[in-house]
């Protein structure tokens, strides 16, 4: 088996690496280590979890012990998709260059320029940075990369995801020719191949296993659910996700929940929240400094429940999750797998439990497909079905047995927030406050409105990294992508049915009017 002592480390890394309690090296970094130290351009297939991050920050220490950087003038970059991982990205520097002087700066979004100015003008050795932000640092003329002799992409299968592929083509293109490029991906999409075909040079590929196929420590399970009435489901599912927490006990020490949509993060959230639980979310829309209290808190075990969309969990390393709840199937195969991975880390049992509605069976089918297996169904710990918290309503429009055939971008628009509770969760509230429906209902109204016109902000508050974030959180993938724009057309048709009265029809109304209203109780 290969030591860390046989892998060329300088004396300083191999220090720090004992002190962080390593033995060996995992595949990835035995594979990928020899050859980054020849200089050799390095692929690794490999995902969160392996072990890949120090498979390329411990070469690039022992290869940076030498020499000194210039102002302005990075001697490396490590380029990562999003804040969070380029924060951990760093933290790993951290860690692993503490008996060494290597000067580094982060550069993401959603912190102020002034500061990374600073850092850059006094000249880094590593440069760890989102596109977006990088960029937009070598616009205003404070960057130079002519001096940039490793460059990182990480994650690059989650850069594609989120559109940032042309942005990571024009950083290729700024940095010298003759630099040494260590690119890793969980996946090889087809333009992925085409980018390492076109700018690495011979690299080494190293392939290591999918966790999910692996992770037998990792114990699955999904619960088919289905809502007593669509108008009902939306918070009969949290009322389910509660249970399904309730039933792990003490089991569950502290979780990660996954939702596909920022505006569940925040509803589950609230949700769990007003039923004692101690519950903060996290995804692209919270600033900066609310996203890393939350993460912290979460990381020291002062917060047990994470509620986080994909994008903003990505690659995060919190080593003792317990569980992960997914309250949706993702709609992207993949992110099962790196959600799931958020658990049994570091060889510790994990659980990983998933609500499966109706419409997610197609993509569930999609991710058992991807993890060769069935994922073992469970029994609703709530018995037959899910009886709701709140007051039996009126019969909704759906019920009554006039419903138009769905198209397929509708049924989207209903995944995208509980919005039928909204005007009938209104006479619930009266009828019965302390209800959830009711209560959450109008607070998902709220969360709504607070979304959108926080949205609307983002053009003049947000730099442009924090509006990638966002966006790709909005994106959540080809399906989704189609769902955010119906959410947005949902928000403002249900301003328009709850402020203002159609008026000027007359007797006759149109066909197609009458559909899109009969349409809106279940949007
Ligand atoms: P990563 O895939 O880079 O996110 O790393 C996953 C986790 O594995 C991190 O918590 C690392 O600190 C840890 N780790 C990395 N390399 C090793 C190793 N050789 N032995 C034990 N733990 C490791």
């Amino acid at each position: 088996m290969t030591k860390f002592s046989d892998l060329k480390l300088s004396p300083k890394v191999l220090k720090a690496i004992n002190e962080a309690g390593y033995e060996t090296p995992t595949p990835i970094q035995a594979g990928a280590i020899p050859p980054a130290l020849e200089g050799r351009d390095v692929l690794g297939i490999a995902q969160t979890g392996t072990g890949k991050t120090a498979s390329f920050t411990l070469p690039m220490i022992t290869m940076l012990a030498r020499g000194r950087a210039r102002a302005r003038m990075p001697r490396s970059l490590v380029l990562c998709p999003t804040r969070e991982l380029a924060a951990q990205v760093a933290e790993n520097f951290d860690t692993y260059a503490k008996h060494v002087k290597l000067t580094k700066a982060l550069l993401i979004g959603g912190v102020s320029f002034k500061e990374q100015d600073i850092a850059i003008d006094k000249g880094v050795d590593v440069l760890i940075a989102t596109p977006g932000r990088l960029l937009d640092h070598f616009e205003r003329g404070k960057l130079i990369l002519n001096d940039v002799k490793i460059m990182v992409v990480d994650e690059a299968d989650r850069m594609l995801d989120m559109g940032f592929i042309p942005d990571i083509e024009r950083i290729f293109g700024l940095t010298p020719f003759t630099r040494q490029t260590l690119f890793f991906s969980a996946t090889m999409a087809p333009e992925i191949e085409r980018i390492t075909n076109t700018f690495l040079s011979n690299p080494e590929r190293i392939e290591v296993a999918r966790q999910a196929t692996t992770g037998e420590n990792i114990t699955q399970g999904v619960l088919m659910f289905k809502g007593s009435r669509k108008d009902r489901e939306a918070s009969e599912k949290r009322k389910v996700l509660r249970a399904l927490i309730d039933a792990e006990g003490d089991k569950c020490t502290n979780a990660i929940v996954f939702c596909n949509r920022k505006m569940d993060v925040d509803i589950v959230a609230k949700s769990l929240k007003k039923y004692g639980y101690d519950a903060a979310p996290i995804h692209g829309d919270l600033d900066q400094s609310q996203r890393t209290r939350t993460l912290d808190g979460f990381r020291e075990g002062s917060l047990r429940f994470l509620i986080a969309s994909d994008v903003a969990a990505r690659g995060l390393d919190v080593p003792s999750v317990s569980h992960v709840f997914n309250f949706d199937v993702p709609s992207h195969a993949e992110d099962y797998v790196h959600r799931i991975g958020r658990t049994g880390r570091a060889g510790r049992d994990g659980t990983a439990i998933m609500i499966c509605t109706l419409r997610d069976e197609k993509n569930l089918a999609d991710v058992e497909r991807l993890v060769q297996r069935e994922i073992p169904r469970l029994d609703n710990p709530l018995g037959g079905n899910a009886t709701p918290d709140e007051v039996p309503e009126k019969k909704s429009a759906d019920e009554s047995g006039a419903k138009p055939k769905r198209s397929r971008s509708r049924s989207r628009k209903s995944d995208a927030a509980p919005k039928a509770e909204t005007p009938k969760a209104q006479e619930a509230k009266a009828e019965a406050p302390q209800k959830e429906t009711g209560k959450d209902a109008s607070k998902a109204s709220e969360t709504s409105r607070q979304v959108q016109s926080e949205q609307r902000s983002d053009k003049n508050n947000h730099d442009r990294e924090a509006k990638r974030d966002g966006g790709r959180d909005n994106k959540q993938g080809r399906n989704d992508n189609r769902g955010g724009r119906n959410d947005n057309r949902g928000g403002r048709g249900n301003d328009r049915s709850q402020n203002h009265k159609v008026i000027g029809l007359g007797d006759h109304t149109p066909e197609f009017i009458e559909l899109s209203f009969a349409d809106r109780p279940d949007s």
